[in-house]
């Protein structure tokens, strides 16, 4: 198999979310071992440093000013407790610090405030990754110079079921502002959501495009929809887990060099599902901000199932070439 391909059709992918379970694990675990080290996991950590208020409109969102959800919305945080959290996610084992703002586009003011943050992050020896709403090529291009490591941008879903899940932008802005981080020499992290009401068809148009993109986003999360009331996705039906396995594995077939997360969602999965995922190549995991501020128990849980599976969780930075 060729090591990167950037012209996957929808119908190819739609055809490997079809393969026999177990064929289609077995080319992903194959791809998985030929580019990626077999039984190693990457951790990233979260912080949210600008709550609830977002002019958006995501279906799936608390964060959005259109729903009523009950999550209080927060200023931007301090520079101070920026270093605190950055401190726990180094002594946590973190190698990666992820902070996240519900803004549609940052202001050149608030960038100038996440600057200083993300300077902050690098002190501790962490690598940066900020996720900021849309950007404009000057703003990409001075995050870069500032140094920071990647940019989160998802696409979320296809582009046909886009204007389902939101209305306030549309596709061509994500990828007007992913091209903008690349241009700027910024690593992508760039994925999607499962679990929306979406079809088959649907999950294979995100791949599709994820994988159109020339270098692939060097992380590619796969979130699993967190149903919040209040939100027009609250009462979303379940999605058969073993169609998340399935997104799993072709995400790491079609774009074999890419980090593959499991996201948000992963708190709701079995210890099994997990174990599935990560033979269907899944090889990077988020824990959530409240590891930062309290002693979280899924660590312990995490910790005790990477154990159980004889998975390396790396602390180092292992982006593969
Ligand atoms: S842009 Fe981000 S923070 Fe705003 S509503 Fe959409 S997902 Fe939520």
């Amino acid at each position: 198999m060729p090591a990167s391909r950037y012209d996957w059709t929808v119908s190819e992918v739609v055809n490997l979310l079809g393969l026999p379970f177990n064929d289609l694990l077995y080319q992903a675990q194959c791809a998985h071992r030929e580019h990626q080290p077999a039984n190693q996991i990457q951790i990233s950590t979260l912080l949210s440093i600008k709550t609830g208020g977002c002019p958006e409109d995501c279906a799936y969102c608390p964060q959005s000013a259109h729903y009523s959800t009950g999550l209080e919305r927060e200023n931007l945080l301090d520079l101070d407790a920026v270093r605190i959290a950055a401190q726990r996610a180094v002594q946590s084992g973190a190698s990666r610090f992820c902070m996240g703002a519900a803004w549609r586009a940052p202001t050149d003011q608030d960038l100038d405030a996440v600057m200083r943050m993300i300077e902050i992050v690098q002190d501790e020896g962490l690598e940066t990754c900020v996720t900021l709403g849309m950007l404009s090529a000057s703003q990409a291009q001075r995050l870069a110079d500032c140094g920071l490591d990647y940019y989160n941008h998802n696409l979320d879903t296809s582009p046909e079921f886009y204007g389902q899940i939101i209305s306030t932008r549309v596709y061509q802005d994500r990828i007007d502002t992913l091209r903008h981080v690349r241009e700027a020499g910024i690593r992508v992290c760039c994925g999607g959501i499962l679990g929306m009401g979406e079809s088959r068809r649907d999950r294979a148009g995100l791949l599709a495009q994820l994988a159109a993109q020339d270098p692939h986003p060097e992380s590619v999360p796969i979130n699993l929809l967190m149903r919040v009331e209040g939100t027009p996705l609250g009462d979303a039906a379940n999605l058969d887990p073993l169609e998340f396995v399935r997104v799993i594995a072709a995400a790491r077939i079609t774009m074999p060099r890419s980090m593959v997360r499991l996201s948000a969602g992963r708190e709701e999965m079995s210890d099994e599902m997990q174990a599935l995922c990560f033979l269907a190549g899944a090889n990077s995991v988020f824990y959530g901000e409240t590891l930062l501020t309290t002693p979280n128990p899924d660590m312990h849980r995490d910790q005790a199932l990477f154990t159980r599976l004889g998975l390396d969780a790396d602390m180092g930075h292992s982006q593969p070439s």
